[in-house]
Parts: C-alpha cells; structure tokens; sequence
C-alpha cells in the first residue's frame, strides 16, 4: 500500500502542478485561486530561489538553468512529445498484458481503436502544416479573414518575416514564423497549432480524453470482476452488508495484486479530467468565434474597458477597402460594423481615422462584437473544413464588399 499510496500522490502532485501550470495564466480564470497558486509557483518561489542564489553562488546557477530553460522553453525540441509518447506506450505496456486476456470482444475492438487514435492525431497535427506564412500562400491568407478593426487592424508588419500581417495571424517566437489564425504554440505536438492543424489538435484531445476516461473505467470494472472471482460477495458499487472500510481495503488489496494495471488505471483516473478539461477550453473557444491569442487580446480590452480608455465607432460595412493594406475580397460573409481603439489620457480619439460619426466610450466588452464569431457550428466548420463556404454566403456579393448575410453582432465572450 506504501507504495501505491506514494505512486497516488506523486501523479495526484504532478497533475495538480500541470493544471495550474496551464490554466493559471488563462484569462478566463483571472483573479481565481488558480490564478494565485500560478503567481506563487511560477512567479512568486522562483523569484525567491533566484534572490537565494544570488546570495549565495553570485547567481551562476541560475544563469546555466536559465540557460537550460530558455532552450527548453523557446526553441523547439520534441521533449514533450516523446514524454507524451512514452507516458501513452508505457501505460499501454503496462496495462494491456492483464487487461487484454479478460476483456470481451467487443471491449478489444473499441479498446484497439481507442488505443490508435491518438497515436494517428498526434502524428497528424505533428505532420501537418499548422498555417505558415509564405510568399506564395500570403495573399490566400489575406483573403480568408477581415480586419475586424478591434483586435487586428490592418497596415501591420511582422518585424521577423517583413510580411503585412493577415487578419488573425501571430508570428511564433519559437517556431520563428508567422501562422495563419494561430491558436497558441503547443509543447505536445511541438509546434503551433494554427489554420491548417487546429482540426487535428481538437481531435488529439478528444480521443485522448476518451482513451484515459475509457481505460480508467474498464481497468476498474476489470478489477473489480478479479477481486469478485476471489470474494463472491463483491459488488463494484459497495455491496450492502459491507463497512465502507472492508470495501475500500478489499480495493487496495486488488490493486496491490494487479499493481500494473491498477497503477495505469489511477493515473488515467487522475490526468482524464484534465484532458476533459483541456478539451472543454478548446470547444469554449471555437464556441465563442476565438483563439487563444485572440482571448488574451479581449481580455487586455476588457482591462482597458474597465480604466475607461477604450472607444467605438461605426463603421460603413460598404465602404472601399485599401488594397495596399487589406484584401479587397475576403470570404468572410461579415465585414466590420465598428472600429475600436484605446486612448492613453481617457479622452476621445481626435478627428481621422477609420470609421464615421461620433466615438462613443465603451465600458463593457458585451457592448463590442466579436467579427469572428458566426455561432457555434460555422465556428466549428471553420476549424474543420478548409476554405470553408457559409451556408448561407454562397450567392457571390452584388457588390464587392457587401455584408451579405447579416446576424446579429455576437458580442465577445470575455
Ligand atoms: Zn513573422
Ligand atoms: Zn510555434
């Protein structure tokens, strides 16, 4: 049981620290106590052990670690992926051998197509091309998206590329590119997960959620059918009769015979919530009609909707569009309705500049919409399908730049 136990709160540890690690930072649980357990894991100690070394060794240590770090965190290496990796053949190693003999076969086939998938996800969202931007492809990625004039503006250069950058793009400092609607640079798959792999990335949690939730639950069934050939009694729900205490030592007991499968089957019980959870942003995201990047973008208006800084106004949905700076056509079925900018002093923006009539002050980011949302299932289209025509924009535009289907402006989720 010692071990067992030790094993328990070493993954129960991990898991706890990796979903703090990446949820703390979100800006949807912002001043939360995931928040400031972040602050005081990864902010708050190392600061502290820095001050330490600094007393003590002159800083050397720390220098070589952040040496160390910066490798690790802003070049690309498949550390993680092969982590990922082993931690998957591992488990299956280990678990597979007990489980295999006793399971029906209906449980080996879903069992062996629960156990592919992931390998074939990671592999197509490692493979494909997540969306780089090229001399070639530029202009393509200029016209899938506009400007909405609140979080992309056009007329912007990426510094490291030279390229005018497409509605929706980020240059990756690790990838050392620019990418087409990206999402965030992703350690798992050692790459960004962009415009053309986001479909990929969204199934490699899926059937990675459904591979620890699936195993977690057949490893327990299994051992409970094992534990019932030797106590006849036995039941998977407490049998009635039995103190809690006998039930719960009668479970050890089992996952101490079967200490491989039972091991397995912990550590997908504890890291399955965390892919869920980690799915369950992803859906969220695409619900709302945004990207990682983009929610990070919302989330520092809201800061500046919050100080009063922050001004809209309309925009003429026909009005011509500058070529030099913006793709004439898009197939986008919206065009923006508002401009928004940010003033430093609080005051309205002076005469000029995008948009027309007077600047009104926005307070909250519900008052604001959100270009790129078109609801929940041409949100999901869009991720799946490339190039992907609206339903409802087939007819081509009367006029170049007209609004050609109108729904409601969503305003933005955060
Ligand atoms: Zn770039
Ligand atoms: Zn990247």
């Amino acid at each position: 049981m010692g071990l067992l136990r030790t094993i328990a709160l070493i993954v129960l540890g991990i898991s706890f620290l990796v979903f703090v690690l990446f949820f703390g930072r979100l800006p949807a649980l912002r001043r939360t106590p995931i928040a400031t357990l972040h602050n005081i894991f990864f902010i708050r100690i190392p600061h502290g052990l820095v001050a330490l070394d600094e007393a003590v060794t002159g800083r050397r240590l720390t220098r070589s670690l952040a040496r160390f770090i910066d490798f690790m965190m802003n070049d690309r290496h498949p550390t993680v992926v092969i982590f990922f990796l082993a931690l998957l053949a591992g488990g299956e190693f280990l678990y597979l051998p007990t489980a295999w003999p006793m399971m029906s076969t209906w449980h080996r086939v879903a069992g062996t197509i629960a156990v592919v998938l992931p390998y074939l996800f990671l592999y197509l969202a490692v493979m494909a091309d997540p969306g780089y931007i090229t001399p070639e492809n530029h202009a393509y990625y200029m016209s899938l998206y506009p400007y909405d004039y609140s979080i992309f503006y056009p007329g912007q250069h990426c510094r490291t590329c030279g390229f005018l950058k497409p509605p929706r793009s980020k240059h990756c400092s690790i990838c050392k590119r620019c990418i087409a609607k990206l999402d965030h640079h992703c350690i798992f798959i050692n790459g960004c997960v962009g415009y053309g792999n986001h479909h990929w990335f969204l199934l490699l949690l899926l059937s990675t959620a459904v591979l620890t939730s699936y195993g977690a639950l057949l490893g327990f069934s299994l051992l409970s059918d094992l534990i019932a050939s030797r106590h006849p009694a036995w039941s998977l729900w407490p049998p009635r009769g039995m103190p809690m205490s006998q039930y719960l030592v009668t479970w050890t007991r089992g996952l101490q015979d079967n200490v491989c499968m039972g091991a397995v089957s912990l550590l997908a019980t504890m890291t399955s919530p965390l892919v869920w959870g980690l799915l369950a942003y992803t859906v969220w995201l695409i619900y709302c009609g945004t990207t990682t990047n983009e929610s990070l973008k919302w989330s520092d208006w809201k800061d500046d909707m919050d100080d009063g800084l922050a001004f809209k106004r309309r925009m003429s949905p026909d009005r011509t569009r500058d070529p030099r700076v913006e793709s004439t056509w898009t197939r986008w079925p919206l065009g923006t309705q508002q401009v928004l900018v940010r003033t430093d002093d609080g005051m309205p923006p002076g005469p000029g500049g995008p948009g027309e009539g007077q600047w009104d002050r926005v307070w909250n980011i519900k008052d604001v919409e959100n270009l790129y949302d078109m609801g929940f299932w041409d949100n999901l289209m869009d991720v799946f399908v490339r190039d992907y025509s609206f339903g409802s924009s087939r007819e081509q535009p009367a006029v170049e730049g007209e609004v050609r289907i109108r729904k409601a402006p969503k305003p933005s989720c955060f």
